[in-house]
């Protein structure tokens, strides 16, 4: 079925040819998409290689809009690129990844936009950073913008991983904290790469309630010119959209879940006052430590009880990645419990 109340935005990576936007638009026209998404200027990693049609493009995009009544859209990079788009009445523009990260580019953009009212999406940046994400969509709300969304493509690691942007689903959620109401339309294509990653990545987004999905696409995905491996035909966008199981977003509020919750409020409560107990206890070694003057850690007995600990808790069903990350932290912080019991003593 597909994602109803979802926004779907699907079109080729790069506008290539005036066929290839055409016949791409064509196919798309029958999937039942809200806008046909196409780069004309594309800020590419190394010189060299194709950098965009440049401005013919938009006369392509003009033309799907006539011919098949799609709203049309295309991402931005400069002032100059946001007239183009604003005088030829786009229905939409967004931020790329690479201008998200600097707040002059944004600035640029955004005093461009001034005095219009233009539907514009903002990506996140490359790097896994909240606050530049954050500050990006705030420029172009000061700018008068009302209609902002915030598209989550996964963040640049230097390591070779099964995805080409680690999507460090923790960051789009803190952004939906920080700034509850914002729409957050999911990027399966620049996250996955890969073409067979698109579904796994699209039925997380929805389980996890997002707003929408950005996917490319292009009428022959093996000759595109960028992110060929990444992109589907639009019969196989909607293949895709097809399958996805889209579950239930009103608030859940039966007596069940409410039992549920409460049985989770009073777990937590227990888990803090284990955690009080295990503080004290840490203060007290403290108080023994610099009693006997002995140095705080002592890194193979900790290596150890960790080791212990994540077995017993493997042994439990519990992830071994998550209760290493729990005892480091916990860990941590008894550390910082004793060196200031330590470090008292050395002011006395
Ligand atoms: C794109 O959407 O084709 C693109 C260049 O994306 P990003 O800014 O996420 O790399
Ligand atoms: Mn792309």
């Amino acid at each position: 079925m597909i994602p109803v109340n979802s926004l779907v935005i699907s079109g080729p990576c790069s506008a290539e040819t005036r066929e290839q936007v055409l016949e791409t638009a064509l196919g798309l026209s029958k999937v039942g998409i809200d806008y046909f998404r196409a780069g004309i200027w594309k800020p590419r990693t190394r010189p060299g290689e194709f950098e965009g049609i440049g401005d013919i493009g938009i006369s392509w995009m003009c033309e799907v809009r006539e011919t098949y009544g799609l709203k049309i859209a295309t991402e931005v990079a400069k002032a100059e690129h946001v007239e183009l788009a604003l005088k030829n009445n786009f229905d939409m523009i967004w931020v790329g990844a690479r201008s998200t990260v600097n707040p002059f580019t944004v600035q640029e953009i955004a005093e461009s936009l001034q005095g219009t009212n233009i539907k514009v999406m903002v990506k996140n940046p490359v790097n896994p950073d909240l606050k530049l994400w954050i500050g990006a969509i705030e420029r172009i709300w000061k700018a008068g913008i009302t209609d902002v969304s915030a598209i989550h493509r996964g963040f640049s690691v230097y390591e070779k991983t099964r995805y080409r942007n680690d999507p460090n689903w923790q960051i789009p959620i803190d952004l939906k904290q920080e700034l509850p109401g914002i729409p957050l339309i999911c990027d399966p294509s620049h996250i996955g790469g890969r073409a067979h990653l698109l579904m796994p990545l699209a039925q997380k987004a929805m389980d996890l309630n997002y707003d929408g999905l950005m996917i490319e696409s292009h009428v022959d995905p093996s000759q595109a010119w960028t992110d060929a491996k990444q992109q589907i035909t639009p019969a196989e966008l909607k293949e895709l959209l097809n399958s996805l199981t889209i579950r239930n977003r009103a608030a859940i509020d039966e007596d069940a879940m409410l039992a549920f919750r409460e049985q989770l409020t009073q777990t937590d409560e227990s888990i803090i006052q284990l955690l009080k107990n295990r503080m004290r206890i840490s203060e007290q070694i403290g108080e023994f430590k610099k009693d006997k003057n002995h140095v705080i850690l002592q890194s193979n007995r900790w290596e150890e009880a960790l080791r212990n600990n994540v077995l017993k808790a493997s042994a439990e069903g519990i992830s071994e990645e998550f209760v290493t990350q729990l005892f480091k932290l916990i860990h941590q912080d008894s550390i910082r419990i004793q060196s200031d019991i330590l470090s008292k003593d050395d002011r006395d």
